[in-house]
């Protein structure tokens, strides 16, 4: 993925610190002294956002509909179970001088303190962020976001009664009896069950949002649910329903739009903040204590103990100066952790992905499709090599509706990722595999009739496009068989949503070439036209896939099948092309050099002796070989690489692992340089058409072999 530094969200990374110091007013009441209501109202309310936000923040980077692995998560949970574990020893010898060992039912009470209320009073965030992340990500996995959404606000609901509604709850028996038994376990609904996970999965939500929709809004809604909760705060305080002050009813919309009026800031990471925040968190406990205990040595207590405004502004200014020295350790800590993290997953071979290219090309075919047109993306044999995952989801951020994919299997890929909208599978599956395609909601093409009844045969209702054969001869129906064709449309398991057929010589603007396309155009037309005449309301109808749209432009369809132009190369080079495309590559493949040897002049290089020096040389041994999608015929002189800037030859047979390159005339070459085999290097590009061309085969065969074996990043 292209690195750019503008996409962090400073926004987020400054506001964890104001939420920071919230944190600590709620615990030093710094308005006590100047008015009750106010501190109520500065403490017990607006403070309440600070803890949401924090877990809105991680649902932020965290929660999201698409879920490729549990990866994320476990390292999330990793890390907060460490925090956890140290913060608890942290706060060891405070508990063990407050006589916290000396309590009844001493071995009950802490497994619930650990799992629930925290060791120390403010330690409960995290386990409740580790419960609340768990929950969320297993509830969105489930049963998506929406579902999602609703169960953790019933449980939040349920959290409310026990928290700020308390007193409503108690009016009834019944709920009198299930609190009492709730808070046997746990002394708060505040925790990682009631309260956190609803931010969580609001934090995925907002994830999915474009930063800057709906600003106005946004707004809009925080201000109101802002207002709205001090009213709501100010009557629970008034009647004496609040067994506790964490959870109001409009906290939750009040925290969703702060947060994403946050978002629309965009630029350079704040680490400093991000580190600084947390530790003001864990630490400002421990400097209350010290700071009453420096107060009592030097009988300075009225002014930093019972001044509570100065108390605060103490405290504040202690966690400042103690974070900004611990997080400059941290930061610097964790980037000599990542060089040598860089260093042991050195990468042998790996494709890099320029998402920004991607996304402009997508902008490029809508900008220049017919009217009334959608794009298709075309993504099978995951997605021409650059990653089906990742292809699919910036795609569909981005507001791709419909992919198409060649098998079954890819299409349920698809679904496990989380991609919605509809996917077409373009080529044959097995009839047997109809409750697949009725569960996973893929659209099946009808490959001919046999096909389409077999399927209609199966016990599920199905969605179909049916093909028309038009000349490519592969699949489909033959233009001849409208009876039969129409005959589809009422098979009762079959729902059929679209029409379209495949062009096999659209490539060529040879004279003879398009009149073969016009003839089969035609006949495509034909076809629809005695279903027309049938009284068949006509589907969603499609002929192009990327040379069909750029050589037989502005002819009226529902879907453009962009394959190849989507990964912003062309077939082959040098091509007579109607429409011009500004297309973009999207792929680079690149490897290192692992080895530097010299060959004496007529001596020979790899298998079969195939390359024989004719002076001094310079080899180098490059990572990569035809297993990892490296054409063996870019053997012997006819592929190129670029290496520090400067285009060399592959010399003697590529191998399946590794090749070997003429570095003789590369000034400063070393083990550890990068190669480039598709992309640019410095001014140099080599791109995928050339090698294609050079490797006797075209782009999309070359993109769609690239190995298994090959690193994304
Ligand atoms: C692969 C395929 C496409 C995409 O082709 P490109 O030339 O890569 O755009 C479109 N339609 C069908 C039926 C295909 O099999």
């Amino acid at each position: 993925m292209k690195k750019n530094n503008d996409k962090a969200y400073p926004g987020i990374d400054s506001f964890r610190i104001a939420a920071a110091f919230l944190v600590v007013a709620i615990h030093t009441s710094p308005l006590a002294d100047i008015s009750g209501q106010a501190d109520f109202i500065l403490t017990r309310i607006f403070a309440r956002t600070a803890v949401p936000f924090f877990f809105m923040t991680s649902g932020f980077f965290l929660i999201s509909k698409y879920h490729n692995g549990a990866d994320k998560l476990k390292k999330f949970l990793k890390h907060t179970v460490v925090l956890y574990g140290i913060s608890m020893v942290l706060y060891l010898p405070v508990n063990l001088y407050n006589g916290y060992f000396q309590m009844e039912h001493l071995i009950p009470n802490m497994i619930k303190d650990v799992l629930f209320d925290g060791t120390f009073y403010h330690l409960w965030y995290l386990p409740a962020s580790a419960a609340g992340a768990a929950l969320a990500w297993g509830i969105v996995k489930k049963a998506g976001m929406n579902s999602a959404l609703v169960m953790t606000m019933a449980l939040y609901v349920v959290g409310l009664f026990g928290d700020s509604y308390y007193g409503a709850a108690q009016k009834l028996p019944v709920f009198q009896k299930v609190y009492a038994a709730l808070f046997e376990v746990t002394d708060y609904t505040r925790n990682g069950v009631f309260f956190a996970p609803v931010f969580f999965v609001l934090g995925g939500i907002a994830a999915q949002k474009r930063p800057d929709n709906n600003k106005k809004r946004c707004l809009i809604g925080f201000l109101f649910s802002v207002v709205f909760m001090l009213a709501e705060g100010l009557s629970l305080h008034r009647l004496s329903w609040q067994r506790h002050d964490s959870m109001y009813l409009f906290l939750v919309p009040c925290v969703y739009f702060g947060f994403r009026m946050l978002t629309v800031y965009r630029g350079k990471r704040k680490e400093k903040m991000r580190t600084g925040a947390l530790i003001i968190y864990i630490l400002h406990p421990m400097c209350i204590l010290v700071l009453r205990l420096a107060a009592r040595i030097t009988g300075t207590q009225a002014v930093f103990v019972e001044n509570n405004f100065v108390h605060f502004l103490a405290v504040s200014a202690m966690t400042v100066l103690l974070s900004l020295f611990l997080s400059g350790l941290f930061v610097k800590w964790k980037a000599d952790q990542q060089k040598i993290n860089n260093k042991k997953g050195e990468k042998r071979a790996w494709i890099e992905i320029d998402e920004e290219n991607l996304l402009h090309n997508a902008d490029e075919i809508k900008k220049t499709m017919p009217e009334g047109c959608k794009l298709m993306a075309v993504i099978k044999a995951d997605a021409y090599g650059h990653g089906a995952f990742q292809t699919a989801v910036c795609l569909e951020q981005s507001g791709v509706e419909t992919f198409a994919v060649a098998t079954i299997e890819e299409g349920i890929d698809l679904r496990s990722y989380g991609i919605g909208g509809e996917i077409l599978i373009l080529g044959y599956t097995d009839p047997g595999r109809a409750q697949e395609l009725h569960k996973y909601d893929l659209i099946q093409t009808a490959a001919d009739y046999a096909h389409a009844a077999a399927l209609n045969r199966q016990r599920y209702s199905i969605k179909v496009h049916i093909k028309v054969d038009t000349g490519m001869h592969r699949l489909g129906f033959s233009c001849k068989e409208t009876d039969k064709i129409a005959e589809v449309f009422s098979m009762k398991r079959i729902r059929v949503c679209g029409i379209y057929t495949h062009l096999c010589d659209c490539e060529s603007r040879k004279e003879d070439a398009v009149r073969f396309t016009n003839k089969q155009l035609e006949d495509f037309y034909r076809v629809i036209k005695a279903l027309k005449e049938k009284g068949i309301l006509i589907p969603k109808v499609h002929m192009f896939s990327s040379y069909g749209f750029m050589n037989y432009p502005k002819i009226p369809c529902h879907y453009i099948r962009a394959g190849i132009i989507l990964y912003g190369v062309y077939s082959m080079p040098e091509e007579h092309i109607k429409l011009r495309l500004d297309l973009r590559p999207v792929l680079s493949l690149r490897a290192k050099v692992i080895l530097l040897r010299k060959i004496k002049s007529g001596e020979s290089i790899g298998y079969g002796r195939a390359f024989i020096t004719e002076k001094d040389s310079m080899a180098a041994v490059v990572s990569i070989g035809y297993a990892d999608g490296l054409p063996r015929s870019l053997s012997e002189n006819r592929g190129e690489a670029l290496v520090r800037g400067q285009r060399v030859q592959i010399i003697g047979k590529i191998c399946m692992d590794q090749c070997m390159i003429d570095v003789t005339e590369v000034t400063g070459i070393a083990v550890g340089d990068t190669v480039t085999f598709i992309g640019k290097d410095g001014r140099e590009e080599i791109t995928a058409e050339e090698t294609a061309k050079a490797a006797g085969t075209i782009t999309n065969e070359l993109l769609a072999r690239m190995g298994k074996r090959l690193k994304r990043g």
